[in-house]
């Protein structure tokens, strides 16, 4: 075992070495909060604490993953296996599993993605009547989620006549009514949606104290990390638990609360000394993710907020460059300079894809990124976005899967039951599901007695329908005995699947047999790595709760080398090198719809705090001068946050006087711009050119904006260059030009300098002095 305590300050210490009792840890970010935990783990086990009695708990799996990985290393052994870590998801999911039965669920329920959960939502919708316009299915999906991570059953929400007249003055009277059917034809089919992990794990732990108890003794040590933005039924599953030994450290920052939006209560931690009398308090100051122009401009954002605890965050590390800020013409210029200048870095200091992050409020703003990214060929990975899981033609497999397993699962066989096409026509199954309702059975079940039914559904098609349940049940056979890959393989061959994408010959169709083999490669995968578990045994059933859960946020990406592109709110908790946050405009960031209040803007601001603390080396902000908004192009305001910063640690390259649409990005520095795309002022396909003229609330912003503190430095692009020069290097020094290859663009200089060893650099980015 190393010295691991070693690796922590004095302060990071004492939390970690408590070994009993309450404790919570509040500091800013990038302190070692997560660290604290991690630690604070493998020294219980170092105690004799049995790894299957620690409970952690994460914001995602991919952290709970590398805290493992980084537990396992300290305590030398294969132990931290057998730790419970993971999202509140996915562990609750499990225990939900083993006592299902007593919640009336069968154990191999299903798990509604959003999807399906809002198809579900869709469906009642439509066979209510109810205008859609009205009750737009997205809308409900999220209040009904809400109501049940409040806790606010259907029981609750009907005794309530408050929630009921609130929904009625948003012109949904209907809505109680939808989440009755919601619930009902969930349980229907043996499905739970995400926000019942969490409230039927409430709903476990209330109603059977022996499984209460079970669990206490169970998780005799929790842990909670990113505490800030728990939710009411998160709260309350984590005080149930921790109540008989009250063993629980939980870490965070309410400076990074961001899912207020969601239903998480700051509260949760200014209550947590109510909760616990005999809570111990840490507080860690000092910063170890970034330089002081970041961690002091970060707090002279957050000093704003009015809402806040008091605290202190510095560094020992260096100041570092300022905060660099641009104002681009438009967003697809915005994308070019970001691109251009992750190159520039990337090339000046020989630094990786993968150190480099690029932030965003909206989903919408990677799409401009992604351009000027894949014009200047450097690979990035977009999170949050679909996982893989839930791409067509891997939802299509794993339905028959989960219809396998679960045959009760309604969504699963709608999506399936004529797909590949079996001749099973939406008239039919209209029929099997009014039967269904009738009955208060599934269709499956329907369709198993379809010969003793009187459905008016003619005999060949009863034959398709029997033939399909039977292929299911032929599969439900084979999974019995057989390991979860030879049933996902069998069953993409038996089903068609396969075939139909054969025979579809595109590209696109190439591409999807492409992604079920790799599909069939996980599943291989995950019944190895689940043999060494001890709790679990790699069965079809296991995966597919793995899968329900899985976001692209968990992918395992060490040896991916990419730009990472992610809203900010996924990019809580995780450190870059280089981090750009753009789109810094009103009504953007902060958002418009988050204006109302004072609340709701301290909530954007401690966005903004989130996002600039992810940085380690430099941060850059970017907005632009117009940009598309709901389909038109709209005069955009630089945001606020922007001159909220002490202009101390900021360095502005946006020329004083430039107001004229000039492109403003210095086409010497950031290389191959298209000058001539740039310089055009009419955009094409009809569209309308950008306003000419700034607004005047944009003349006066920037006018009091700086002109750069540095004059950029000529790329070296214009000096010749030639082997045996002597140069200079801002970074690396005096060195020695050993040879010069490649043409104009692309002409590179090999140079042994003195700091930085043997370097090739492109030299229209390069900053070379010729000595
Ligand atoms: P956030 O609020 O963003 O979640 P955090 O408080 O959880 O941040 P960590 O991620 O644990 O902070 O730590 C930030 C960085 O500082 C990590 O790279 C971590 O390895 C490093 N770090 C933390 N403590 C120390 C220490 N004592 N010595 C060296 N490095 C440290
Ligand atoms: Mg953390």
């Amino acid at each position: 075992m190393e010295n691991y305590l070693a690796e922590l300050n004095e302060a990071q210490r004492a939390p970690v070495l408590q070994k009993d009792g309450a404790m919570i840890v509040i500091a800013g970010a990038g302190s070692g909060k997560t660290r604290v935990l991690t630690y604070r783990i493998a020294y219980l086990m170092s105690q004799g604490v049995d790894p299957f009695n620690i409970l952690s708990l994460t914001f995602t799996n991919k952290a709970a993953r590398e805290m493992k990985n980084r537990i396992a290393k300290i305590v030398g052994n294969s132990e931290a296996k057998n730790l419970w870590m993971g999202t509140f998801h996915s562990i609750f999911a499990k225990i939900l599993r083993f006592e299902a039965d007593k919640l009336g669920y069968p154990s191999n329920f299903t798990i509604y993605d959003t999807q399906d959960s809002q198809s579900v939502i869709r469906a009642i919708i439509k066979d209510m009547r109810l205008d859609k316009d009205v009750y737009k299915y997205k809308q409900v999906y999220n209040r009904i989620s809400s109501y049940k991570n409040s806790l606010i059953t259907v029981k609750a929400y009907f005794q309530n006549p408050e929630l009921k007249e609130a929904d009625a003055m948003s012109k949904k009277p209907r809505l109680g009514d939808i989440y009755k059917e919601y619930v009902e034809r969930c349980f229907k089919a043996g499905a739970m949606d995400f926000d019942d992990l969490l409230l039927k794990t409430n709903e476990l732990l209330n109603r059977f104290p022996e499984v209460l108890h079970k669990y206490q003794n169970r998780f005799r040590y929790i842990l909670v990390d990113e505490y800030q933005d728990t939710n009411h039924s998160q709260y309350l599953i984590v005080k149930a638990l921790s109540d008989k030994f009250q063993n629980i450290c939980v870490v965070g920052d309410d400076a990074q609360s961001i899912y207020a939006f969601r239903g998480a209560n700051i509260n949760n931690i200014l209550n947590f000394q109510k909760d616990y009398p005999d809570v111990q308090m840490y507080r860690l100051e000092q910063n170890y993710r970034s330089t002081k122009n970041i961690v002091n401009a970060a707090n002279s954002i957050i000093e704003k907020n009015k809402t806040k605890l008091e605290k202190v965050v510095w560094t020992e590390n260096e100041d570092g460059p300022k905060i660099v800020v641009n104002r681009l013409l438009t967003d697809g210029e915005e994308g070019r300079f970001v691109a251009s200048s992750i190159f520039e870095n990337r090339m000046q200091n020989q630094l990786k894809n993968s150190d480099f992050a690029i932030l965003y409020r909206t989903n919408a703003q990677s799409r401009a990124m992604e351009d000027a990214l894949r014009k200047k060929e450097i690979p990035y990975r977009i999170y949050g976005g679909l996982s893989f899981y839930q791409r067509k033609e891997i939802k299509d497999v794993l339905s028959y899967l989960r219809l396998l397993i679960n045959p009760k699962d309604e969504e699963a066989l709608k999506r399936v039951i004529n797909y590949p096409a079996r001749g099973i026509g939406q008239t039919t199954m209209d029929k099997l599901t009014i039967a269904a309702n009738q009955y208060g059975r599934s269709i499956f079940e329907v369709i198993e007695n379809i010969d003793q039914l009187n459905l008016g559904i003619n005999s060949g098609t009863r034959t398709k329908l029997k033939n399909f349940v039977n292929m299911i049940k032929s599969f439900t056979i084979l999974a019995e005995n057989a390991d979860a890959f030879t049933v996902a393989d069998t069953v993409t061959k038996k089903s068609g699947l396969v075939q139909e994408f054969k025979k579809d010959g595109t590209p696109e169709g190439v591409a999807r047999i492409e992604n079920i083999e790799e599909l069939l490669n996980g599943i291989k995968d995950f019944v190895e790595e689940q043999r060494e578990l001890a709790d679990a045994n790699g069965s079809l059933a296991e995966f597919l709760e793995d899968v329900a859960l899985a976001t692209d946020m968990d992918k395992d990406t060490s040896d991916d080398d990419r730009v990472a592109l992610m809203t900010i709110h996924l990019a809580k908790g995780l450190e870059f090198p280089y981090v750009y946050i753009v789109g810094l405009e009103e009504d953007l960031f902060p958002s418009a719809m988050s204006m109302n209040t004072r609340s709701e803007l301290e909530e954007e601001r401690r966005l903004f705090y989130v996002a600039l603390t992810r940085a380690e080396k430099q941060a850059y902000l970017t907005y632009t001068q117009s940009r598309y908004r709901w389909g038109k192009l709209v005069d955009a305001e630089p945001s606020r946050f922007i001159e909220e910063i002490d202009e101390k640690f900021m360095d502005y390259m946006i020329p004083q006087d430039d107001y004229k649409y000039k492109p403003l990005i210095d086409t010497d520095i950031f290389g191959d711009v298209d000058k001539s795309k740039l310089r055009q002022t009419k955009p094409q396909n009809g569209t309308p050119p950008p306003a000419h003229k700034p607004t005047e609330s944009q003349l006066r912003k920037l006018r009091k904006l700086k002109p750069p503190a540095t004059e950029p430095q000529k790329a070296t692009n214009s000096i010749k260059l030639e082997a045996g020069n002597e140069v200079e290097h801002l970074r690396f020094g005096k060195g020695k030009v050993l040879s010069i290859d490649g043409v104009g663009q692309d002409k590179k200089a090999e140079i042994d300098f003195e700091n930085g060893g043997i370097k090739k650099l492109l030299l229209r980015f390069a900053k070379l002095k010729l000595l």
